[in-house]
């Protein structure tokens, strides 16, 4: 699972993604950057 790391301005794999819910009860991808740990957010499912 990639996401967009805002800090390193690139494409990431997300480090230790989890799938959270939302209010609204849609599925996102919630984890760490592996390079500088920034907290990265996508929106989807977790493969
Ligand atoms: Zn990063």
């Amino acid at each position: 699972m990639k996401g967009y790391c805002m800090k390193c301005r690139g494409e990431r794999d997300i480090a230790g993604a989890t799938t959270v819910y939302m209010k609204n009860g849609r599925p996102a991808t919630e984890g760490k950057c592996p390079d500088c740990g920034t907290r990265m957010y996508r929106l989807g499912k977790a493969a």
